[in-house]
């Protein structure tokens, strides 16, 4: 069945970059999802594929069901762009202007089309069945993951694959990791509330300017005197706001920063340990202050046997040497939440091409990829289906 749906999916390569690039015209920001849901299913429904539309929020599900029994392999790929003003002088440049594809998600949706078509022209064949998770909102907290989970989407799948097109890699190499391989991202915002005053008469205020740069300072021992040397984690304070003058003690100062983390006692160990510090400090000074931890998505962590599952499926896509483990990163991704409920793993499919000028990363405003990746990552998703239907009979 590997052979037949691979040489099927090199046969539609040139329909899964049109797909791409219709979808890339037309790019649609996070929760705000019309047109590409509506694309995604009918494609979907005209395949013969049971199709439920509106799944948390703007999510679509379809269901091949394979003609002999098995298990459910869930394949999951976001649909939603970012609010940035595109730069690429293509043909098929965002036509919503303010708004583009620059995270490969047109690409994730058609990689997932594709392989719709593929296996349903082979469900005869098929043992089991596939869901094609089609989800929105993926750039923006809370993300669609939530919504479509709590809406029953990963109801009956044994396990989930998911990949990532990754311009750090060139077009031809698998990039895995096993276990961690992004991390949890959280916002914080902690407002001083002191007592303004003249600049001449200290004794009659509580002095924000002073007590917000204790707090930035003694913030920075959490990560360097009480989390374990072991275990990674990141503080960033990114914004300090206080005063206007120079004769006037600030009545407040607004502190606001991010928190990276993989493990989740490290997390919820670095939330109290920052609320402590905020506390304490003011209290010192006579001070009140305001604490907000927003968390973002949890670390994404890929579980052993899928992933093992997924090297050994590369094989039949790239050479061995292609196939490239790396440490996690500090990035973030809501398919953490699927992870968190059903065994599977995520992986990335190099996607740059330094002679094609294809080179910059996710987020930039000239990010595009060499569509080869499309077959890659298809390839590689398709065999990795296969692959555990057949194992786990
Ligand atoms: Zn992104
Ligand atoms: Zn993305």
């Amino acid at each position: 069945m590997l052979e037949a749906i691979f040489a099927r999916l090199d046969e539609i390569h040139q329909e899964m970059i049109d797909i791409r690039r219709d979808l890339h015209m037309h790019p649609e920001l996070s929760f705000q999802e019309v047109r590409t849901p509506q694309v995604i299913a009918e494609y979907q429904r005209r395949l013969g594929l049971d199709v439920q539309t509106e799944v948390g929020g703007r999510g679509v599900v379809a269901t091949l069901h394979g003609e002999r029994p098995g298990k459910t392999v869930a394949i999951r790929a976001d649909f939603d762009a970012l609010p940035i003003y595109e730069q690429n002088d293509v043909p098929y440049k965002s036509k919503n202007e303010g708004v583009m594809h620059a995270c490969g998600h047109d690409a994730h949706t058609a990689i997932a089309l594709g392989l719709a078509k593929v296996f349903s022209e082979n469900k005869d064949q098929l043992e089991g069945n596939i869901v094609f998770i089609h989800q929105h909102a993926e750039e923006q907290n809370p993300g669609g993951a939530i919504g479509m989970i709590e809406d029953g989407c990963l109801d009956g799948v044994d396990v989930i694959f998911a990949t990532h097109m990754e311009n750090y890699f060139p077009v031809g190499k698998v990039i895995y990791s096993n276990g961690y391989i992004l991390a949890a991202s959280d916002r914080f915002e902690i407002e001083v509330k002191g007592v303004g005053g003249h600049g001449a008469f200290p004794q009659d205020t509580k002095d924000s300017v002073v007590i917000g740069s204790q707090i930035v300072g003694n913030l920075q021992q959490i990560i360097s005197r009480r989390v374990d040397p072991l275990k990674s984690a990141v503080l960033t304070v990114g914004a300090f706001h206080s005063g206007e003058a120079p004769n006037v003690i600030a009545h407040n100062a607004i502190i606001k920063g991010t928190v990276r983390t993989f493990d989740e006692e490290i997390r919820n160990q670095i939330e109290k340990q920052m609320e402590d510090i905020v506390a304490y400090t003011c209290k010192a000074s006579g001070a009140d202050y305001k604490f907000e931890y927003d968390r973002g998505f949890p670390a994404t962590w890929n579980h052993p046997e899928p992933t093992e599952l997924l090297i050994d499926a590369a094989k039949s896509v790239v050479n061995k040497e292609d196939i490239v483990s790396i440490p996690p990163n500090m990035g973030g991704e809501d398919f953490s939440y699927f992870l968190q409920k059903v065994p599977g793993t995520y992986f990335f499919t190099g996607s740059a091409n330094e002679e094609k000028g294809l080179i910059y990363p996710y987020h930039h405003p000239k990010f595009d990829i060499d569509e080869d990746a499309l077959v890659i990552g298809a390839k590689t998703l398709a065999s990795a289906t296969i692959k555990y239907l057949k194992n786990n009979k």
